[in-house]
């Protein structure tokens, strides 16, 4: 008899069954010491994450699109200002530039990493910018607006072509401020430093999300930004909190955007497990990719360039007929998701920007094939394979009405 339960796409109940004692337990402490914004466990939750990012510091804030936002605010970039990310990303990742009063601008995506293609970012600072001579500084020609920061997104938790976008970031003036937020130690293979780099340390700063369905997750909203920058962690530390530099001393108008304390406890009792979840993902990504490789004529898999570990928050395939194949799939009760199925160039939120289709090739051409499978790291090999299964029966139907109209045509 054929398996008929759900496959989830995401299982958030089985990692909190599994510390549930841990977890409770912060909750307990936070109750006994009545510490419930600040205090000691958000201090070591900083301490434990920079650790483990590889980087010198690490603010905790309240959610993924305030880190990018007060990172961005941080390193400089002001109302008026261009900044360039990526059309294929969620909305944070825009509406964090817009929200600083400075102005999104896109460059397209590499077709293979779905990731900031470097040669386009190289070209639009080009061929859409004019140069001032006396600084050195890019303007867009358009609007007149400098640019003065890039944000690469680390999409579906691979990390972007960092060698090339930070070198071009370093000849064209910009700051980098990285969307780490579904890379949770992903790494990079830095040609330029010969070593491998870890995701969120190797821009000016980056911005992490612990949104709960992130490969770390809160059992709430909270984020990070982490720098080896001790300036801007001071500017963050001030932006998070009122813009005080002590108590009701406010050096600038800042915002309430502070890490609660037992979100933060929670945070740190999940990152020991970070780790092994991660290389779980992994496993499970290589086993997909195997399984679904007899469909290779109808559906691409995630390429991960030898540059890259990485850490799969999201396992996404490409298919012509994707709508279809979700279909057949929910059928089959296993449940897919889009990441994302409208570019932010084209969403109603930003038709004031002027955008139209066409604008972004490649980010638009994905759009509507893209599909992510379920992934997580209690995925187990029989799900895989009734996952794997659903989808070479899908493309064994694809092949037989392609097959069918060929010989059609031909009699015709
Ligand atoms: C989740 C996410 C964010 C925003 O994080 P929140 O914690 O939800 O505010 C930003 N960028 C990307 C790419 C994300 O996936």
């Amino acid at each position: 008899m054929k398996d008929s339960t759900q496959i989830p796409f995401v299982d958030l109940i089985a990692p909190h069954s599994e510390l549930r004692e841990e977890l409770l337990a912060v909750f307990e402490r936070a109750l006994e010491t009545a510490s419930f914004v600040g205090g000691s466990m958000v201090e070591s939750f900083e301490r434990d994450f920079a650790q483990y990012c590889d980087t010198r510091h690490c603010v905790g804030v309240a959610n993924g699109t305030d880190a990018l936002r007060l990172a961005l605010m941080a390193v400089g970039v002001a109302p008026g200002d261009a900044v360039v990310t990526v059309p294929n990303t969620f909305i944070a990742t825009a509406e964090a530039i817009s929200q600083t009063g400075a102005c999104p601008e896109f460059v397209d995506i590499d077709e293979r990493t779905y990731n900031m293609d470097s040669m386009k970012l190289q070209e639009y600072l080009e061929i859409q910018c004019d140069v001032d001579q006396a600084t050195g500084r890019r303007f867009t020609k358009t609007t007149r607006r400098p640019v003065t920061a890039v944000v690469p997104v680390h999409l579906y938790g691979q990390v972007a072509d960092m060698d090339p976008i930070l070198e071009i970031a370093e000849r064209y003036h910009l700051f980098v401020i990285e969307d780490a937020c579904q890379a949770h130690g992903a790494e990079y293979f830095s040609n330029k430093e010969k070593c491998w780099r870890k995701a969120g340390s190797m821009g000016h700063a980056a911005a992490f999300s612990f949104y709960p369905g992130k490969n770390l997750g809160a059992c709430g909203e909270a984020g990070a930004v982490t720098t080896n920058d001790g300036k801007l962690t001071q500017k963050v530390r001030m932006l998070r909190d009122h813009g005080q530099s002590r108590q009701y001393y406010h050096d600038v108008e800042g915002f309430n955007s502070r890490l609660d304390a037992i979100q933060a406890g929670i945070l740190n009792s999940k990152l020991k497990h970070l780790s092994e979840w991660n290389s779980k993902r992994r496993q499970n990504a290589l086993q997909y990719s195997e399984l679904l490789a007899p469909a290779s004529d109808n559906i691409l898999i995630p390429y991960e360039p030898s540059w890259s570990k990485a850490i799969y928050h999201l396992y996404v395939i490409r298919c012509a007929n994707r709508d279809a194949l979700q279909s057949s799939l929910a059928a089959a009760k296993i449940g897919t998701k889009i990441h994302y199925p409208v570019a932010i160039h084209l969403q109603e939120a930003y038709r004031g920007l002027g955008y139209k289709p066409g604008d972004f090739p490649i980010a638009e051409r994905v759009a509507p094939e893209i599909l992510s499978l379920p992934m997580h790291p209690y995925l187990d090999f029989e799900q895989q394979t009734r996952v794997a299964q659903a989808v070479l029966e899908f493309t064994a139907g694809m092949n037989a009405s392609k097959n069918r109209s060929q010989t059609l045509s031909a009699s015709a």
